[in-house]
This record gives structure tokens, C-alpha cells and sequence, in this order.
């Protein structure tokens, strides 16, 4: 049940030392790192005590949204009384995540108001990806999910401990890189990750009960949010890209995952895994053998390594005719499969949107088209027939910007 284990929160977080942790008042957080954002709903009960945060998420949320407004703005937007308002943002000026930006010019009589925006530049945000099998990949980004910096450790091959060791490396080229308080870290990990951070099992890393996030918070001392990377993907692309409330993002690398947003909440599923549909069988007609020793498993018809693969032996067979048409037969096959496979969750949680990440290559054109049809084919026109199937316009920073998200969330209510 998604609404119950997206009640549950995180542990509590060790003191951070004061020049690298803002001091305000700690918004509540849920797993990766939500709270009561604008869209992302709140699946929170909020107790007496907790209305302060909530105001403040929301006095942030509306800057973050739509900046420059005046304190006045704000009491009208959020349905809050001014003089709460005031009282929020003067705490928000103090712990520095509010600037005043000077005066409204405008012809209306009376003291001109005061126009406040979120000071997007004073803290920042160290974003990791740990999806991809070579590279692991990371970013500073500044407020507004604006990358600023990156940097990038091989992961040749190392699993378990040693795969550890190097996203610890990464995350310390990270840190070093800053040049202003950090707000907090997001990782987007492949695999199964629980709403504690801990990485239940991610087999490309050799990971099983990782404890990433506690790992990383101890060593660095600030706030870390540790969450599946489709999950992160997800919330980049409602957050940055032009998703809707209700939207799947398919991701599809070295393995294939998914995220979902229903009515703007994220789901978790009862063991963190909801999304993990890479290995359903697809079909009856048997397949390739998968990783995980069944046969035909969504992977195993559109992973990147296997779908390159299978067209490169295409192409050694059939070099006369030209590479792309040799490929579009597999492409499609490709596509009936997920789209097969995504028909009965399209139905189930009337969905509107389906996003795809991953190589453009493969995805665009043949395949999506395919996995358009085939869903169009085996679902029910008049209720379904406006879904949006497209690819995500986010390119390679999806988790990174995604794991951004997460921090923003978590540290601010802001999405
Ligand atoms: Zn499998």
C-alpha cells in the first residue's frame, strides 16, 4: 500500500555541523525526500506541531514555482494570513533561502511592495547516478536544478565494497567541488532501495542490503537521500520536464525500470520496489534466459546491451540492405513486448502519460511507435485513447537532476 509506506519517514539524521547544514526548521521528510510540495501531494497526516513546516514548504513552493512575488502575493496564493506570511519569510530571509529583490514598479498607489524570490544560488546540491554499468556520474546543481559542475568515477567493473568505496569517491570529488553550503545529496541507485536508503539488492553492483544512505551521511556529515533511479527519474521529469500527475517513466539502460507518479504522489510499493517491471515475463513463447534465471523477461527483449547486440549480429548477417531498416524489425518486436507488458498497468491506474528514458537510438522512432500501438491495440479506446506516449526531453541528467529533486523535496518541500 503506497499511501501507508509513503506515511513513513526517514530516520532521524545525525547533528550536522553548522557550516555545511542550513539551519532551518527541517521539513518533514518521507521517503526519497518528499513532503508537501505543490503537486506532489502530501500523503501526510499533519500533527499541530507540523503546520509551521507545512506553511513554510508552501511559502517556499509558491517562490519556487513562480518568483518574483510580494509577501502580499504569497497570503493570497497559499490562502495564508499576511501576518504568517511575514513571519515565514522573515525566518526564511535569516536562514537564507529567501532574498528580497527590490520594489514592484507599479502605477497603483500606496508603498510599492517588496518582490521576494528563492536565493537560488546560496546553497547547492551534489546530484550522483549510479545507473549506469561503466560510469558512475555525478553533478553540483544549484537550486533551481541547474547543473554547475560535474564529475565522473569508472566504475570498472568493482561490485559490492569496492563499488562502495567509489561512490564515496565520487560523492568526495563532489563535495570538493562546491562553492556554497550544501543543502543535501540525492542518489539515484539502480536496484531495489528502501525508504531507509539502504539498497536491498542491486545485482550490477553487487549489492545486497547496502547501507548507502547512512554510509553517506556519516562520511559527509550533511543530509543524503538515497532512492531508486527510475524513482529519481520520475520526479525530474514531473518536476523539470512537462510531465503530468499521472505519468510512468519506462528507463531502459543496462536494465529496464519504471517510475510512477498517480494523482503527483510517488509510489513505493510495500517493499520499495513498485516500478520494478524488468523482470515480468513477457508473453508465453518462452525467450532469452535472463540474470535472474527465468526466460523471456522484459530485459531481455529491451535492455540496451541486448538490443545492440542483437542488431549488430543483424547487421554482420545482412550487410547489403541499410543498417536502419535491418534494425526496425527488432525495434518493433521490442516495442510490442513493453507495450505488452504496459497495457494492463495503463489499464489498471488509467494512466495519462507514459515517458521514455534512455538511448535515442533504439527508443525513438520504431520502438515507441510499436509500443504505441500495441497498447492502443489491446486497451479500450474511449477511456484510454488520449494517453501520451513520448520520450523524456531530459537526456542524460534525468537522475541526476532527479536526485536534485529528491534533496529539494525532502530539505524544502519544494518539487
Ligand atoms: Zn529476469
Amino acid at each position: 500500500m503506497p499511501a501507508r509506506d509513503a506515511k513513513r519517514r526517514l530516520p532521524a539524521r545525525k547533528p550536522q555541523p553548522a557550516s555545511t547544514q542550513p539551519a532551518h526548521g527541517g521539513a518533514r521528510r518521507t521517503a526519497e525526500g518528499l513532503t508537501s510540495g505543490r503537486i506532489l501531494r502530501p500523503s501526510i497526516k499533519f500533527l499541530p506541531e507540523d503546520v509551521r513546516d507545512h506553511n513554510r514548504s508552501l511559502v517556499l513552493q509558491t517562490l519556487y514555482g513562480a518568483s518574483p512575488q510580494s509577501r502580499a502575493d504569497i497570503a493570497r496564493l497559499t490562502r495564508l494570513t499576511r501576518v504568517t506570511v511575514s513571519d515565514l519569510v522573515a525566518g526564511l530571509i535569516t536562514e537564507g533561502f529567501v532574498i528580497e529583490i527590490g520594489q514592484r514598479e507599479d502605477s497603483r498607489p500606496g508603498k510599492p511592495a517588496t518582490l521576494l524570490d528563492i536565493n537560488r544560488g546560496a546553497f547547492q546540491i551534489v546530484g550522483l547516478d549510479l545507473s549506469d554499468d561503466a560510469t558512475l556520474r555525478g553533478a553540483v546543481l544549484d537550486l533551481s536544478g541547474t547543473i554547475l559542475e560535474r564529475h565522473q568515477v569508472p566504475l570498472g567493473g568493482s561490485t559490492g565494497a569496492e563499488a562502495t568505496a567509489k561512490v564515496i569517491a565520487l560523492a568526495e570529488g563532489l563535495v570538493d567541488r562546491t562553492t556554497r553550503p550544501i543543502l543535501g545529496m540525492g542518489v539515484g541507485s539502480p536496484g531495489v532501495v528502501n525508504l531507509a536508503g539502504v539498497v536491498l539488492s542491486a545485482p550490477n553492483l553487487g549489492w545486497s542490503n547496502e547501507p548507502l544512505q547512512e554510509s553517506l551521511a556519516t562520511r559527509f556529515g550533511i543530509p543524503v537521500i538515497v532512492g531508486n533511479d527510475a524513482r529519481a527519474a520520475v520526479l525530474a521529469e514531473h518536476s523539470f520536464g512537462v510531465g503530468q500527475g499521472d505519468m510512468m517513466l519506462v528507463k531502459v539502460g543496462h536494465g529496464v525500470g519504471s517510475g510512477l507518479l498517480l494523482n503527483g504522489s510517488l509510489l513505493f510499493g510495500s517493499r520499495g520496489a513498485a516500478g520494478e517491471i524488468g523482470h515480468v515475463v513477457v508473453g508465453t513463447q518462452g525467450g532469452a534466459e535472463c540474470a535472474c534465471g527465468k526466460f523471456g523477461c522484459l530485459e531481455t527483449w529491451l535492455a540496451a546491451p541486448r538490443l545492440h547486440a542483437r542488431i549488430a549480429a543483424a547487421r554482420a548477417f545482412d550487410e547489403r540492405r541499410p543498417a536502419p531498416v535491418v534494425a526496425e524489425p527488432i525495434l518493433r518486436e521490442a516495442g510490442r513486448y513493453l507495450g505488452i507488458a504496459l497495457a494492463p498497468v495503463v489499464a489498471a491506474l488509467n494512466l495519462s502519460e507514459i515517458v521514455l528514458s534512455g538511448p535515442g537510438d533504439l527508443l525513438a522512432g520504431p520502438l515507441v511507435e510499436a509500443v504505441s500501438q500495441t497498447i492502443r491495440d489491446r486497451t479500450m479506446a474511449e477511456i484510454h485513447g488520449d494517453l501520451t506516449l513520448r520520450m523524456s526531453t531530459l537526456g542524460d541528467d534525468i537522475v541526476i537532476r532527479g536526485a536534485a529533486v529528491m534533496v529539494l523535496s525532502g530539505q524544502l518541500g519544494v518539487s
